[in-house]
């Protein structure tokens, strides 16, 4: 591995990454490989988590292929140097922001959406023009087959490689060096990742996940809980079934409105997953056996199965859960201790919405944080009396597809920030360069020190270029209360 890693060095400093031309061909390569293998990825999804193509497309080919337009339609911008502006004391200098690559990167990514947080943070790296290795999860194999033979065959083998395996692979990934890595994945692992990073300095950005809430105010109007109620559905039950960083965890309303919440989640998901949603397959299945029975023992305590009061069934050989609703589960129970990524939904009631906050601040800051409300006083408090990665009003996931904004967490849903320009930044250094001129001088930047230079060093801080012109002519004062 080492020797594999040293080429790509050597490739690196070869230059050929930092090229404009390379960059591009390497995202229009990925976009081939996404338009002419879209059938292989739509399988691989499937056999690794039974889903459905439209999901496919919505959370990982289609969000790929609008950031590919974009980082493609933007690149010479965004690799481009940016003006700054200096101190008066810098007369006839120009300065500018230089975005150079990191150098050689580690991206490891995650099962749950594996072609979106695996090509994502790659868009952003080659972008910026450094080499990649990509180290995807073992927890979706057929997915992480198809990246490795897809990006070795549509993109520079020298300079971007896939490396397949599990904790042991990684770990010894992370012994060596790198001047970036990038990690999507659970806070203990991040812990990990960080340790490592330790050893060389290396810049890191987490990417983890917690509980994402969401408070459901009591809308009046039929048609605003019904859309709402949709929203809260399929951003729990039709986004890999519960299993994404960004889906609703749990929800907090109100305990009056609790039961007309409840009565039409039930109608959606009906409507939605169909009276028997295990058969229609627009539900993905849980990833493997030991997630799933991590997911039934959340229900195993007697206190949280009697606050079940919808779903609840299972099947071990299809790996598949029903959508669940729960009820105010115990606050100490797992359930509403450790993130569920999954298929279950518990509903916390509070006496009025704005105990919600209280809630929301005594718990570790989510990645995610939904507010359904139309109350612009409740909007205003939970902004500026929480933390959390993004916040949404009255919707959710939507923040994911949007490339404008930046994605990432705070707190215990980790740090940095990547979608957009914002990858492209991620995986760049922003280089400071200034270049001066040997014309102007200003003798008072140089010792020997005394009142005058102190007061010239104020006025040129302080004042424009006329301003500091007529203090060196002394045509106007500083005003000075200093003594030497
Ligand atoms: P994980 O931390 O178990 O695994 C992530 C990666 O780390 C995988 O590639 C895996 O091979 C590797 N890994 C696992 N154990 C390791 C170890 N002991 N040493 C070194 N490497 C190890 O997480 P996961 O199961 O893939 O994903 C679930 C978690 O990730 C959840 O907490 C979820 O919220 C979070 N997540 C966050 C995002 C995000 O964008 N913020 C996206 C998806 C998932």
């Amino acid at each position: 591995m080492e020797t594999e890693l040293n080429h790509m060095r050597e490739y690196y400093e070869g230059g050929y990454t930092k090229e404009a031309s390379w960059r591009e061909a390497q995202l229009k390569g990925l976009r081939s490989f996404i338009i002419e293998k879209q059938e292989d990825i739509m399988n691989a999804l499937l056999q690794d988590l039974g889903k459905h193509q439209v999901e496919a497309f919505r959370d990982e080919i289609g969000t790929l292929m609008k950031t590919l337009n974009l980082a493609l339609k933007n690149l010479k911008k965004w690799m481009s140097a940016k003006k700054a502006e200096l101190p008066k004391i810098a007369l006839l200098t120009s300065a500018e922001i230089v975005p150079e690559p990191f150098g050689l990167v580690l991206i490891i990514s995650s099962w749950n959406f594996p072609f979106g947080l695996s090509l994502e943070p790659v868009i952003g790296a080659v972008a910026a023009g450094n080499t990649v290795v990509l180290k995807p999860s073992e927890l979706s194999p057929a997915c992480s087959s198809v990246l490795a033979s897809g990006l070795a065959t549509y993109l520079d083998h020298k300079a971007i490689k896939v490396i397949q395996g599990g904790p042991q692979e990684t770990q010894q990934l992370l012994h060596q060096r790198w001047d970036k890595i990038f990690f999507t994945g659970s806070a203990h692992v991040g812990r990990i990742v960080m340790s490592a990073a330790v050893n060389h300095l290396t810049p890191v950005t987490l990417e983890l996940g917690g509980k994402c809430p969401a408070v459901v105010d009591s809308l009046s109007s039929s048609w605003d809980i019904e859309v709402a109620v949709k929203r809260i559905a399929v951003g729990k039950f039709g986004t890999c079934a519960g299993q994404a960083c960004i889906a609703i965890d749990y929800v907090i309303v109100e305990k009056e409105y609790c039961s007309k919440l409840v009565e039409l989640l039930k109608v959606w998901i009906k409507k939605m997953f169909g009276e028997n949603p295990k058969h229609t397959k627009t539900i993905s299945r849980i990833v493997n056996k030991h997630h799933f029975f991590r997911l039934k023992n959340l229900l195993a305590d007697a206190k949280v199965n009697e606050s079940v009061v919808y779903g609840g069934s299972m099947d071990e050989q299809d790996l598949f859960i029903e959508p669940t609703i729960l009820v105010d589960p115990p606050l100490e129970a797992s359930i509403m201790t450790e993130e569920i990524f999954g298929p279950l939904l518990p509903i916390i009631t509070v006496g009025k919405i704005e105990d919600s906050i209280k809630f929301l601040r005594s718990r570790p800051k989510p990645l995610a944080l939904y507010v359904f409300t139309k109350s612009q006083t409740l909007q205003r408090r939970i902004l500026s009396e929480t933390s959390s990665g993004s916040l949404t009003f009255n919707d959710a996931i939507l923040q994911y597809a949007a490339d404008t904004l930046p994605f990432g967490g705070v707190g215990e849903s980790g740090f940095g920030m990547y979608h957009g320009k914002f990858s492209f930044d991620t995986f760049s250094h922003h280089k400071a360069i200034v270049r001066r001129s040997f014309l102007t001088d200003f003798w008072y930047r140089y010792p020997p020190w005394t009142l005058n230079k102190l007061q010239l060093l104020e006025v040129s801080y302080n004042y424009d270029y006329l301003g500091l012109l007529l203090v060196v002519l002394g045509l106007k004062k500083p005003s000075n209360r200093r003594h030497f």
